[in-house]
């Protein structure tokens, strides 16, 4: 019986509500489904404006456009992170200084930020790595001192917090992803989360292709049209329809998922502090939403050696990130950097960028490996990946 690494859950109500919504005649977006779902999450998660978008990916380009990034602008941004991250900054011609993860953490390492600021810098894009918080006192206190933005990466974070406050509340923007393989899905979808006033006008500007649109159906102008740039980045009822299903049911997704959790976090622990492997470090500033379960390896080697050994007894683990820093964009394309790290050499079948040194965040796209989590798995079926995990370390 194999076990899958993710496997999507449907509440049951998903085709009900698109159903309703296509009969409802109003099947492009910003109708009663998209409006309830942005309101869930401007009452429940504290946002001043939260707005449904395609994917999380066009959430960080609305937060690009938003920053006003031009080209030029240094980014600051973690290298282990998903490639929308700072794909999103680049399309407006910014360039990207990675900063690296903590040692234990795979979080950007809040105190290597301020080393990486120059007159150009302009945006810091914290990245919550598996819904674990980084440490945002810290991030949005450089940012203040420094005047530059924060765009939270919260595209893993849905229903976890900071010191009690909803991550994507904390900086001046935030984006999530719905994607099938995060805690709460749509398929494919995203939400922006605005919390600084300027943005909240011109937020909704861009996200209706440049048009005033969303003032004249309020009846606050008396004609809309072409007033600022934007995109398709609204998308339609059923996308929202869908994920109010999943809305519904956050607290029965969200308990089953730290349960799961929880049980490997107990039956891995053993084997940890016998020093085979390290189990997820939450900060005592931070919770834990269950949006993935992982353990990093001592090194490259026996991480390949444990996904092997998973996959011949039918369970399905994965590594993560590689590191965007040593990526094939990001060394081929010098615009993409900033002046001081213009050169690369080649090492071996790679390009590395001459002066860039992220250890840790090497350490993890070498050395970590998610373990199978979705709502449906079975405890029995923790058991047996945890036993066989066992089996592993005691060959
Ligand atoms: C999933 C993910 C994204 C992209 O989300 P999409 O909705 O697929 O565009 C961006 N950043 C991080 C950290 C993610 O995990």
């Amino acid at each position: 019986m194999k076990i899958p690494f993710n496997k999507p859950f449907l509440t049951g109500k998903e085709a009900h509500y698109i159903y309703q919504a296509v009969y409802s005649g109003k099947l492009s977006g910003n109708g009663v489904y998209t409006k309830k779902c942005q309101e869930y999450f401007e009452n429940h998660c504290g946002f001043k404006k939260a707005l449904m978008t395609t994917s999380c990916t066009d959430a960080l380009e609305m937060a690009a456009i938003l920053c006003d990034i031009k080209p030029g602008d240094e980014v600051i941004a973690p290298s282990y992170t998903f490639v929308s991250t700072v794909l999103a900054f680049v399309r407006q011609g910014a360039k990207i200084v990675f900063c690296d993860s903590y040692k234990d953490n795979p979080n950007i390492d809040a105190d290597k930020i301020e080393a990486l600021i120059t007159p150009r810098t302009k945006v810091i894009v914290p990245v919550h790595y598996a819904g674990v918080a980084c440490d945002m006192d810290k991030i949005m206190e450089i940012a203040h001192r420094h005047n530059l933005l924060v765009v939270e990466d919260a595209a893993q974070a849905i229903d976890s917090y900071y010191k009690g406050r909803a991550l994507g509340s904390i900086g001046h923007l935030g984006c999530f992803s719905f994607h099938e393989t995060k805690n709460v899905i749509a398929g494919e979808g995203g939400l922006l989360s605005i919390n600084d006033d300027r943005f909240i006008r011109r937020s909704e500007i861009i996200w209706e292709k440049g048009t005033n649109r969303s003032e004249f159906f309020r009846g606050e102008v008396n004609k809309y049209g072409w007033v600022d740039t934007g995109s398709s980045f609204l998308p339609s009822e059923l996308i929202s329809a869908f994920l109010w299903a999943q809305i519904e049911n956050m607290d029965l997704i969200q308990t089953r998922r730290k349960e799961i959790w929880e049980r490997y976090y107990q039956g891995l622990k053993g084997l940890a502090e016998e020093g085979c492997f390290s189990l997820p470090d939450i900060p005592e500033y931070a919770t834990n939403n269950a949006h993935m379960f992982y353990i990093v390896c001592r090194n490259l080697e026996q991480r390949s050696g444990l996904i092997k050994f998973l996959k011949e007894n039918e369970i399905l683990s994965v590594f993560h990130y590689l590191s965007l820093h040593k990526s094939g964009y990001y060394t081929s394309h010098p615009e993409s950097r900033p002046d001081n790290l213009q050169e690369v050499k080649t090492i071996g079948d790679d390009q590395v960028v001459v002066g860039l040194d992220l250890p840790n965040c090497d350490r993890f796209a070498d050395c970590l490996v998610r373990l199978p989590m979705f709502y449906e798995l079975k405890d029995e079926e923790v058991d047996s990946i945890i036993e066989k995990i066992h089996e592993f370390y005691k060959k």
